[in-house]
Order: structure tokens, then C-alpha cells, then sequence
């Protein structure tokens, strides 16, 4: 049979439940131990003169360092390109169901590794406890799940159907050496999604990490390399800008999955497009500028739950993150008012204290970009609500929750990744209007909707234009196999993310007849 069953049966991971004394309580205790530990990360293959050293420091207090970060050399990303392409054909021949075992045996690793793994996101980018969990949870569920897609596609050859009279089949390869380059956002969890989904492919795999974040990219491939996964099939290559671009202008790449921003997608495009050599496969995830309407006839508690765990959650540094709300204008005023109520209750601070809610974004730069943002909005006499930061914060990358209003999505000229959300109100009468604003700004990744009713949702349904739609919820969080993610237009190429069709683009198709 041709591959089927795309969803076998099989569960995704069951978290850290931190509600349980019992399981809380020794893994404070072992985060508390892991505090003072010094981290690495350094090329895979180490050769010659070594790069520059960057040290790697927490957001939430600048001084102290994390670890360092030694960036790969142009020799050394030449030197892993060939050593992917020398090892990549066995590492294809070996099938789908060897490889699966393989990813499965990392997912085991990484759960044994749970409180490492925790206090990196921690330390390293900044992350609430609940949130490290749910990034731990996605990354062993991408393995998992992407270890099960190798078993789907990769075990064939599959019969073809048809009467010519010949023997036809189908099999499906890896494409030769893939590049992944991933955002600090998900450190793990999209470090480490894509590279598996391209080895689960066949593929041999050079992995560079956002500069930020090097150090959980570099024990996640240590523990792949340890529960058996070849060295030379899954490199590591940290660095800045710089390192990516020695990477994605090597000819001999056969693709690179980026997740990051809406430019830096264009400029690998525009790179690939410029060499010699194969056409590569470009698989890009890229921003958003998401919005939520709610009507009337929402609940106003679940919108403010809805709205809140949107906008702030993980410091609204998420891709996927609540930008630009629209309220029905004959309810704003209540809506807003009870927002602005939760939002004033929020807890800033402290990543590793377990009562922060919103922790530090990740690094100077992106703090002031924020700053600016606010500041000249508050120029142009915008109504802008804020949250005084605590003194405790002042030693880190902190940026006070903000709300600002606005009179239309069209006034946001870039993404705003962090902390600050835009609301504007509406007439009823204007929604589609409302929907054509957003759908102008030309992303497509995430729109929510508050509403109960189905006419007004089958109206929004029909005209957006967007990978994700939720409905009467957050809009964050897409679990992997059930809500596969990504989006269209600026916010990126598909395949989605923890769906049926990604791992297929990173594979070719090769057809055999044979006639009889
Ligand atoms: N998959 C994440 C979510 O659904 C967002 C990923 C990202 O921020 O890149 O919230």
C-alpha cells in the first residue's frame, strides 16, 4: 500500500506536572544545584584556528554568564558540510524504522535529562518554569512524532497502482545535507523539530543554533550523539549571522529549514537563489502579525484569560503571539476594563521564581526595539497602559507589559516580539472590513476569534488567510500531530510543523518501473 495511516497510534509526552509536590519538589532542588553550572557549545568537528569566543549571559541578569559560545569557522562549516555529505547515503540506507529508533532513543534521553534541560531554558532564555516544561514537551513530542513519520515514508519501496502493465514503485530519500537555523524563542523545541524531522528523512543535518541560545542547542546534539545518532550526521555549528550565511552560500546544501524573522528568511532565499549548484529546498517559519477579534456576544472572562495568556505568555515572544486585539466597540469598554484588570495582576520578574508570569525578553537589543516602539507611540498621544517593573528586574533584559491603543492594524509597521499589546475597537458592522485590514498587512500566521456566533465564525473562517484560526481560546501553544503549525504570505512556506506534510519536503521521490 501506498503510506498510510498518517496518525498510528501513539501519545504525545504526559509534561512535568509541577502541581505535584512529589515531582516539584526534588526538581527545585536539582535546578537549585544546576545554578552555578558552567556551559559549552562549540562546533561538532573542532578544527584549526579556533573562532571567537562570545560569552553567553542570562536575560534575566546580564551578569551572569551562562556559559560561552565558540563559533564556528568558515573551514569548519565547509569541513562539516562535506563530512554530512560523506556519511549522508549510509545514514539513508540505514531505513526508516532504524532511524525512528534512533530519534525515539533521543526523546528518551532528553526526558532523562529533564532538569538540565529545564534549567538551560531557564537560564539561558529566560523562560518561566511552566514554560521550559512545555518546551521540553514539544521537542520530545517532535522527535516522537517525527521518528513515526520515518516509519510511515521511509520503510517502502510502496506498490503504485495503475495498468501499464509494468512493475512501478515508489520510495522516498533524504535530499543529502540539510541546514537548520533556529530562533532563540524555542531554543529546544524548534532547535530541535526541524534537524529531526530532516534526519527522520534520511538527510545528514548542520544545526545552527540562534546566537543566543547556543548552549541548550549544543546538549540537545549531545544527547542525540549519545543515544547513537552519528556524529557526522548531526553537527552542530553555533554562531551570529555570520556563520548561517558561510552555511546557506555552501552549494553543496541540498536545503535549509529556517525559523526566525520575515527578513532574514528573504536574505537565505536571495543566498540560495545566488549559488551554483542543486536547487535547494527552502522551508521557511517566519513572524506574524496576529490579531483576535471579539464580538459582542463573547464571554468576557474567557476573552480576558484568552487575551492575557496570548499577549504574555513567554513575554509574548512567541511567534505566534497576540498582537493586534479588536473589541466590538458596544462592549470594549467592559472587555478592556476587565483585561487591564488580569493584565495589572501579572507577575514580573524572576524567570526562576515560580510565581513570575512574565519573565525577561531575550537580550538588549530586543529590549530596546520594544522601548522605542512604546516611546513613540506615547509621542503620537496614544493611550498606553504600563506595568511599573520591579526593582528586582534591574539587572536584566525586562520589559514592562504594555498595552497600547490604536485605531487599526495598519499602524503596525513591523512585529513587536515581546510584551506589548495593541487593541483597537470596532463597529459591528465592520468586521469584514476589519478581517481585510488584517488580512492586508500580508502575514498569515495565527487569528483568533471570541464569538458564539456561527455565522459571524463561518465569516471570519471564510476570509482568513492564516495557517492557524482558533476559536473561543488562546491562540498560542499549537501541540504537535493535532494542531500542526505555520503560516502563509510573510509568516512563512509550510509545511506545517508537526504535521503530515513536513517531513516529506525534506525528502525526493524516486519512481521505478520494471517491466516484467
Ligand atoms: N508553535 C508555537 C505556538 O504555537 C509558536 C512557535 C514560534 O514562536 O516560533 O505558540
Amino acid at each position: 500500500p501506498l503510506p498510510g495511516d498518517i496518525f498510528p497510534n501513539r501519545s504525545n509526552s504526559a509534561g512535568v506536572d509541577l502541581s505535584d509536590p512529589l515531582v516539584r519538589e526534588p526538581l527545585e532542588k536539582r535546578l537549585e544545584e544546576l545554578r552555578g553550572r558552567h556551559w559549552n557549545a562549540a562546533p561538532t568537528l573542532s578544527y584549526g584556528n579556533p573562532g571567537e569566543m562570545a560569552p553567553i549571559t542570562q536575560p534575566q541578569d546580564l551578569s551572569h554568564e551562562v556559559g560561552t559560545r565558540r563559533d564556528a569557522t568558515e573551514d569548519e562549516v565547509r569541513l562539516a558540510i562535506g563530512r554530512g555529505q560523506a556519511i549522508q547515503p549510509g545514514w539513508n540506507a540505514l531505513g526508516g524504522e532504524k532511524r525512528a529508533l534512533l530519534l525515539e532513543a533521543a526523546a528518551d534521553a532528553f526526558e532523562e535529562n529533564t532538569a538540565e534541560i529545564l534549567s538551560l531554558c531557564q537560564r539561558e532564555a529566560g523562560k518561566t518554569l511552566p514554560d521550559a516544561v512545555l518546551e521540553l514537551r514539544e521537542a520530545v513530542d517532535f522527535l516522537r512524532f517525527y521518528a513515526n513519520e520515518a516509519r510511515r515514508l521511509f520503510t517502502g519501496p510502496f506498490p503504485l497502482p495503475g495498468p501499464t502493465g509494468e512493475e512501478n514503485r515508489l520510495t522516498f530519500n533524504g535530499r543529502g545535507v540539510f541546514a537548520t537555523i533556529s530562533p532563540w524563542n524555542f531554543p529546544l523545541a524548534i532547535f530541535i523539530g526541524p534537524a529531526a524531522a530532516a534526519l527522520a528523512a534520511g538527510n545528514a543535518v548542520v544545526a545552527k543554533p540562534a546566537e543566543q541560545t547556543p548552549l541548550i542547542a549544543a546538549l540537545a546534539v549531545r544527547l542525540c550523539h549519545q543515544a547513537g545518532i552519528p556524529e557526522e550526521v548531526f553537527q552542530l555549528l553555533p554562531g551570529a549571522g555570520e556563520v548561517g550565511q558561510f552555511i546557506t552560500s555552501d552549494p553543496r546544501l541540498a536545503g535549509v529549514a529556517f525559523t526566525g524573522s520575515t527578513g532574514t528568511a528573504q536574505a537565505i532565499n536571495r543566498t540560495l537563489a545566488a549559488r551554483d549548484g542543486a536547487i535547494a529546498t527552502f522551508i521557511a517559519e517566519t513572524g506574524g502579525q496576529n490579531a483576535m477579534i471579539v464580538d459582542s456576544s463573547a464571554l468576557p472572562e474567557q476573552v480576558t484569560r484568552d487575551v492575557v495568556a496570548s499577549a504574555f505568555q513567554s513575554a509574548g515572544q512567541r511567534c505566534s503571539a497576540l498582537r493586534m486585539l479588536y473589541v466590538q466597540d458596544d462592549v470594549a469598554d467592559e472587555i478592556l476594563r476587565m483585561i487591564r484588570g488580569a493584565f495589572e495582576a501579572l507577575h514580573v520578574g524572576d524567570p526562576e521564581d515560580l510565581a513570575t508570569d512574565v519573565g525577561p525578553v531575550i537580550d538588549p537589543d530586543a529590549k530596546a526595539a520594544l522601548e522605542r516602539h512604546v516611546a513613540r507611540r506615547e509621542k503620537n498621544g496614544r493611550s498606553v497602559w504600563r506595568r511599573e517593573l520591579p526593582h528586582s528586574t534591574i539587572k536584566g533584559c525586562f520589559v514592562a507589559p504594555t498595552i497600547i491603543e490604536m485605531d487599526s492594524i495598519l499602524d503596525l509597521k513591523r512585529e513587536n516580539f515581546g510584551p506589548v499589546l495593541h487593541v483597537a475597537r470596532f463597529p459591528g458592522h465592520q468586521l469584514e472590513q476589519v478581517m481585510e485590514d488584517i488580512n492586508s498587512v500580508g502575514y498569515g500566521l495565527t487569528l483568533g476569534l471570541h464569538s458564539r456566533i456561527d455565522s459571524t465564525r463561518r465569516l471570519v473562517e471564510s476570509m482568513a488567510r492564516v495557517g492557524n484560526f482558533y476559536v473561543n481560546r488562546n491562540q498560542i501553544g499549537a501541540v504537535v500531530e493535532s494542531q500542526p503549525f505555520g503560516g502563509e504570505g510573510l509568516s512563512g512556506t509550510g509545511p506545517k510543523a508537526g504535521g503530515p506534510n513536513y517531513v516529506m519536503r525534506f525528502a525526493t521521490e524516486r519512481v521505478v518501473c520494471i517491466d516484467t
